[in-house]
C-alpha cells in the first residue's frame, strides 16, 4: 500500500486534493478514510441533512467539553465521517466569504493566500448555474445552484430585509457580499453535490489512486524528522502505509491537530502529561479554534402562512419524498436555510459583520437543547439564525488520552469575548426588527423563542447561552503563517519536520465570513497546486 502521497481523510479539501494529485499518472496516491463510502438516498436528498448530520454512521457524533461561557453546556459537534466528509452531511450552503478575509490572511502572514491569489481556485472548482465570468466558474466539478424551491414566506423574508434597507444581492459570492438573497447551494439536478461526488468518485477509476475506507489513521510515522507514512487501523488490525514523498493530513479541524499531537507534534507539556513522546514542540497545535455561534430564534406564523412544518410532517412528508424520488423537485430539495443575508451591525462599517440564516420551519427548541430527538412544531413557523461573522472568542482542541480512538477534548469558548456578546445582542435585536417589518409582521402570530418577556441585554444573553448552537464551522487549529507560533508555513508544510503537510479547514489563520465548505474546497485546490507546483489553468 505504499505510495508517493498518503492523504488522511476523505472530506471536502481531501477529495479535491486526491483528484488533482492523481491527475498525474506517474504519481501514486493512497487516501485513507475512517468512515465508509458515503452514499445513501438520505445523503443525496438535500433535505435529508436534518436526519444524517447526527447519525453515527455518517457523523463522528462527538460532544465537546463543558463550555465555560455558555453555562457549562456540552455541545454536540457533528463532523462528517465517510467519503465526502462534512460535505456529505452539511447544510449545502455555498458561501466563499469576503475578499477582505483572504487579504487579512495574507496580512497575518499567510503569504500567497490573499483574495487575488485564491480567487482562481474558487473559480476553478465550480460550475455555477448563474454562469461564468471573471469571478465565477463554469467548468469545475462542483455544482452550485440557487435554491430551487421558492415559497411566499421566504419571499416575505426578502421583502422584510428590503424594508429594513438591506438590498437584494444577486450574487453574494461575487464582487460584494452585502445584501439579502436566496442561498447558493452545492446541489446539481436536485441532488447533493458532495466533494466526493464532484471530485473523488470521478477519479476513483484511475489506477494510480487507491481509496481505502474503514481505515482510521492512528498516527504519522517518522524516519528521523521526515514523515515516512501512517499507521492505520482497519478490520484486519493495525497496518502501515508508506509515503515516498509526503503524508498529507486532511482530517478536519478537530482531527488533524489530534493526529499531529498523537504523532508527537504539539504543546510539549500537554504531550508529556499524556505520555506521548515529543518529536517537535509546536505550542499552537490545536489552539486558535474558531467557530460561528448560531443564535436560533423562532416565530409562530399565521395558520394560513406557508411553512415547511406542514410539508415535512405526516402524509405531506410521504408525498414530498415520493415526489422527490420521482422528479428530484419540491420541498425535499431545500438546504439548511433557503434565504439569508449578510448585514452590517452599523451602517458605517465597510463590510458585513452579521449573517442571517432564515427558514420557514420550526422545531421544538427546548427538546433540541435538551439533546432529545428533534421534533417539528405542530404549527407553521419561521426560524432565524443570525450569527457574528468574525467571532473574537478562541477555543482549543487537546488530546483526552494517548489512545487514538479517544474523543479529543474540545472547548470552543463561544461568547467568551465581550465583542461577540455585544454583536450577538445586536444580531438578535435585528432579527426582531426584521420580523416587525411590514411584510413579515403580516404573517407572524407569536414569538415562542426567546419569547416576549426576554427583552433586556441580560435576558437576551441568557437566552443566547442556553439556546445557541455550533455553526458547524470549526477552523484554525493548525494555522499557517510566518510567525514563530504558526503550525504550518504558507505552503502548508508542518514546521519543524519534513514530508508532512496539513490541508483542510484547520489551516485558516482566521475563520472566513460565512460557511466554510467552499473555503475548504479552495484550500484543497490551492494545496494541491502547492504540492505539485502547478498553478490553475
Ligand atoms: C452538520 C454540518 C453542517 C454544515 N453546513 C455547512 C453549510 O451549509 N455550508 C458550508 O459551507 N459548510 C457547512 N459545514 C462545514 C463544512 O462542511 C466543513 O467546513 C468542511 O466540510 C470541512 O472540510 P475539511 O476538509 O476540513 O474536513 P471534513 O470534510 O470534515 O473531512 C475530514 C475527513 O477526515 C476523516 N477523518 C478524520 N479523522 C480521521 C482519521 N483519524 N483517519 C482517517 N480519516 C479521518 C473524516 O471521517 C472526514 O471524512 C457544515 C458542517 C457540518 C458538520
Amino acid at each position: 500500500m505504499d505510495a508517493d502521497f498518503v492523504i488522511v481523510g476523505g472530506g471536502s479539501a481531501e477529495c479535491v486534493l486526491a483528484n488533482r494529485l492523481s491527475a498525474d499518472p506517474r504519481v501514486q496516491v493512497v487516501l485513507v478514510e475512517a468512515g465508509g463510502g458515503g452514499k445513501s438516498f438520505m445523503l443525496t436528498m438535500p433535505a435529508g441533512f436534518g436526519m444524517t448530520a447526527n447519525q453515527p454512521g455518517h457523523s463522528w457524533h462527538y460532544h465537546g467539553d463543558p463550555e465555560p461561557a455558555i453555562g457549562g453546556r456540552r455541545m454536540l459537534l457533528p463532523r462528517g465521517r465517510g467519503l465526502g466528509g462534512s460535505s456529505n452531511i452539511n447544510g449545502l450552503l455555498h458561501v466563499r466569504g469576503q475578499h477582505a478575509d483572504y487579504d487579512q490572511w495574507s496580512n497575518l502572514g499567510a503569504i500567497g493566500w490573499g483574495w487575488a491569489d485564491v480567487a482562481p481556485y474558487f473559480r476553478r472548482s465550480e460550475t455555477y448555474a448563474g454562469g461564468g465570468d471573471e469571478l465565477r466558474g463554469d467548468a469545475g466539478e462542483l455544482r452550485v445552484e440557487e435554491v430551487a424551491h421558492r415559497n411566499p414566506t421566504n419571499d416575505a423574508v426578502l421583502a422584510a430585509f428590503a424594508e429594513l434597507g438591506v438590498p437584494r444581492n444577486r450574487d453574494y459570492n461575487g464582487a460584494d457580499q452585502h445584501g439579502a438573497f436566496y442561498y447558493q447551494t452545492t446541489v446539481g439536478d436536485g441532488k447533493r453535490c458532495s466533494a466526493a461526488d464532484a471530485f473523488l468518485r470521478p477519479a476513483m477509476a484511475r489506477p494510480n489512486l487507491r481509496v481505502v475506507t474503514g481505515a482510521m489513521c492512528r498516527r504519522v510515522l517518522f524516519d528521523g524528522m521526515r514523515a515516512s507514512g501512517v499507521e492505520i487501523e482497519t478490520r484486519r488490525g493495525i497496518e502501515t502505509v508508506g509515503a515516498n514523498r509526503e503524508v498529507i493530513l486532511s482530517a478536519g479541524a478537530y482531527h488533524s491537530p489530534k493526529l499531529l499531537m498523537l504523532s508527537g507534534i504539539g504543546p510539549a507539556a500537554h504531550l508529556r502529561d499524556l505520555g506521548v513522546a515529543v518529536l517537535h514542540e509546536s505550542p499552537e497545535v490545536g489552539a486558535n479554534l474558531q467557530d460561528h455561534y448560531i443564535l436560533t430564534m423562532s416565530w409562530r406564523l399565521d395558520p394560513a402562512a406557508y411553512s415547511y412544518n406542514r410539508e415535512l410532517s405526516g402524509g405531506r412528508l410521504v408525498w414530498n419524498v415520493l415526489r422527490y424520488a420521482a422528479r428530484r423537485e419540491g420541498p425535499m430539495t431545500i438546504p439548511a436555510a433557503q434565504v439569508g443575508a449578510f448585514v452590517k451591525s452599523d451602517p458605517l462599517l465597510d463590510r458585513p459583520d452579521i449573517q442571517f440564516h432564515c427558514l420557514p420551519v420550526t422545531g421544538d427548541l427546548d427538546a433540541a437543547v435538551a439533546g432529545e430527538k428533534s421534533k417539528l412544531s405542530p404549527w407553521p413557523g419561521l426560524t432565524l439564525g443570525p450569527n457574528v461573522l468574525r467571532p473574537a472568542s478562541r477555543g482549543r482542541v487537546r488530546l483526552s488520552s494517548p489512545d487514538p480512538a479517544a474523543v479529543p477534548a474540545i472547548v470552543h469558548n463561544w461568547l467568551e469575548a465581550e465583542e461577540d456578546r455585544r454583536l450577538s445582542l445586536r444580531a438578535m435585536r435585528m432579527a426582531r426588527e426584521l420580523v416587525a417589518a411590514p411584510s413579515l409582521a403580516a404573517l407572524v402570530a407569536a414569538e415562542p423563542w426567546p419569547g416576549p418577556d426576554c427583552r433586556s441585554d441580560d435576558e437576551l444573553l441568557d437566552y443566547a447561552r442556553r439556546y445557541g448552537n455550533t455553526g458547524y464551522h470549526p477552523a484554525g487549529t493548525c494555522r499557517m503563517g510566518i510567525d514563530d507560533g504558526a503550525v504550518l508555513d504558507p505552503q502548508l508544510r508542518v514546521k519543524g519536520v519534513a514530508g508532512l503537510r496539513v490541508i483542510d479547514a484547520s489551516v485558516m489563520p482566521r475563520l472566513v465570513s460565512g460557511n466554510t465548505n467552499a473555503a475548504a474546497i479552495m484550500i484543497g485546490e490551492k494545496g494541491a497546486s502547492l504540492v505539485t507546483c502547478q498553478a490553475p489553468q
